[in-house]
């Protein structure tokens, strides 16, 4: 190839990328081209990590045979060393000799780390481009900072892309990440992103602030890097590849948000509506991180969950009267005046349920329970006309909410002395576990009996309800009613409910699966 090739195929690179490059890892050379194989339909453009390999020269003709059987296809050829944050003990002169051999087997590009382009000689570099596009790339395995500065160390070194990887501690992180590459994408091409499970956002965002592409794992247990999420995800629950300028970004926020399934159930929404919207998980560690987050993005739309459905009201412009009574707000909309206007949608979470089943004036409802939710469910059904008894494990919490909404508290000892229409289970008992139940079987006495919790599915409470002919609501029905709201807030448009459901249902039953094949 002469000089002129080598600087023409980069150029025409970057348009002809596809968004999401997923990294193939292996145990041994044919496991690492298996997985390219099952990935390869779906997928044109894979990373070969010839560094987790313990003989990555071995894999070599196979990825030569691979390439020719599939001639679409774009490879990048990675062989980080140990000093650069991958796996390859040996020396410089044999990274760069399987490098080489990488070009020479058909990847058309090749990762090299900034320590190690350090340490060669500028012909042995341009030696090596000459063979394929050279990506120059950069970790921080510890935080995002410096960015500006160590791309002015890379750029000492001729390379078609720079690749600069940086650890988010803190949401913001991400917008740093952003603003970088927004500033720098113009005049560069980079390859930027955040690690970590606060880095996601960068992860979904970063093609749209400038970076080329992104990178995505074969399957969520195959990941190169902490807080990688599939190329599957990426393009099916985040859809990336229609991630653009005008792109409404929406969240979910609360501190843990590892396995909120929100993401599931509001991107399959955004989706089926045509919304042109994103939602991510976003794990805030503070209030003021988020709202940062919130404003520099900017966020359209927020879900707010555990610790900040009291906290974050402080932080809005206006709420409306009814969360302003409960005191909490799960949802957060930025209005055209860009100002941030917060709601409670768990109410219309149960009420649209229970509505279907029975007429909620003068019903007698027995809520258990009086944390967040349980004052949902009071200050929403009180709305409607119910009859209202609250019984919580801390009395004094009962009592309080029962001044507040004009409702009364009864004893356990009493339960059996009124006939209720409904018993609501607002309490956390029950949740992960199928034995626990908030009261004994011989208590369980309705016409309905709804639990809010929504994992598992069929909790005790509900499955001694069904066997003793009481017609029950399971907490999904909860989860997507109150998830249904906050879309139709945020788009104006009717929710799919229908999808919403069996979108979480499928997620949910395949936690369960997961989880089997673990124990
Ligand atoms: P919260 O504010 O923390 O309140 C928890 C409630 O559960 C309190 O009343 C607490 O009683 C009670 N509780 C906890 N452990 C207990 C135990 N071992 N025995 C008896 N009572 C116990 O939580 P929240 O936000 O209201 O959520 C409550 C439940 O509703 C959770 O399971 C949550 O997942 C579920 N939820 C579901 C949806 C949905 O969409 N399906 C929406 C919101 C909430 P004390 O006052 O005595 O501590």
């Amino acid at each position: 190839m002469n000089s002129a090739t080598a600087s023409y195929m980069p150029r025409l690179l970057p348009l002809r990328l596809p968004r999401v490059c997923v990294a193939v890892i292996g145990s041994d050379a044919s496991n690492m081209i298996e997985k390219a194989e099952a990935v390869v339909r779906d997928n044109s453009f894979l990373e070969f990590r010839l560094d987790y390999l313990s003989k990555p020269e071995l894999a070599l003709p196979k990825i030569k045979r691979f390439m020719e059987t599939h001639p679409g296809t774009v490879a990048i050829a990675t062989c980080r060393r140990v000093a650069g944050g991958g796996k390859f003990r040996g020396s410089i002169a044999s990274q760069l000799n399987i490098l080489t051999k990488a070009a020479a087997s058909g990847c058309q590009l090749l990762d090299m780390e900034l320590q190690t382009a350090s340490k060669c000689k500028p012909p042995q570099l341009l030696k090596l481009r000459s063979r394929a596009a050279l990506i120059l790339s950069y970790h921080d395995f510890r935080a995002t900072r410096k960015l500006e500065e160590i791309l002015e160390k890379m750029l000492k070194y001729p390379a078609d892309f720079y690749k600069v990887v940086s650890t988010a501690t803190t949401l913001s992180d991400n917008v740093t990440m952003m603003k970088f590459l927004q500033t720098q994408s113009d005049k560069h091409a980079l390859i930027g992103l955040c690690m970590g499970e606060q880095g996601i956002i960068s992860r979904v965002l970063s093609v749209r602030a400038g970076s080329v592409f992104t990178f995505g794992a074969v399957s969520a247990d195959l990941k190169t890097a902490p807080g990688q999420i599939s190329a599957g995800e990426l393009r099916s629950i985040y859809r990336i590849d229609q991630v653009d300028a005008a792109t409404r970004v929406y969240g979910v926020a609360g501190d843990p948000i590892e396995h909120s399934l929100s993401p599931v159930i509001m991107n399959t929404a955004l989706r089926r509506e045509n919304v042109n919207g994103v939602y991510l998980p976003l794990h805030a560690k503070t209030l003021k991180d988020l709202m940062r987050c919130v404003r520099e993005i900017p966020l359209h739309g927020l879900s707010v969950t555990m610790p900040y459905k009291q906290s974050i009201l402080a932080h809005l412009d206006n709420t409306d009267a009814h969360t302003t009574k409960i005191g909490a707000c799960n949802t957060v909309v930025r209005g055209q005046d860009g100002k941030l206007y917060g709601f409670n949608t768990d109410a219309a979470g149960v009420v649209r349920p229970l509505e279907q089943r029975l007429s909620i004036e003068n019903a007698k409802v027995l809520v258990l329970g009086a944390g967040g939710a349980a004052r949902a469910a009071v200050f929403g059904l009180k709305e409607r006309g119910a009859e209202i008894w609250i019984l919580n494990r801390t009395a004094v919490k009962a009592q309080k909410l029962a001044r507040q909404a004009k409702a009364r508290t009864i004893k356990r000892a009493d339960l059996r002395k009124i006939a209720f229409d409904v018993i609501i289970n607002a309490t956390s008992v029950g949740m992960g576990n199928t034995r626990d139940c908030p009261l004994k079987d011989e208590e369980i006495q309705a016409r309905v009996v709804f639990d809010m919790v929504y994992d598992p599915v069929e909790t005790h409470l509900l499955q001694v309800a069904r066997a003793k002919g009481i017609a029950v609501i399971p907490g999904v029905e909860m989860f997507v009613q109150q998830a249904a709201r906050q879309f139709e807030i945020w788009t104006g448009k009717p929710a799919p409910a229908g999808d919403m459901l069996r979108a979480v249902t499928i997620a949910l039953q395949d936690r369960v699966a997961q989880k089997q094949q673990k124990s």
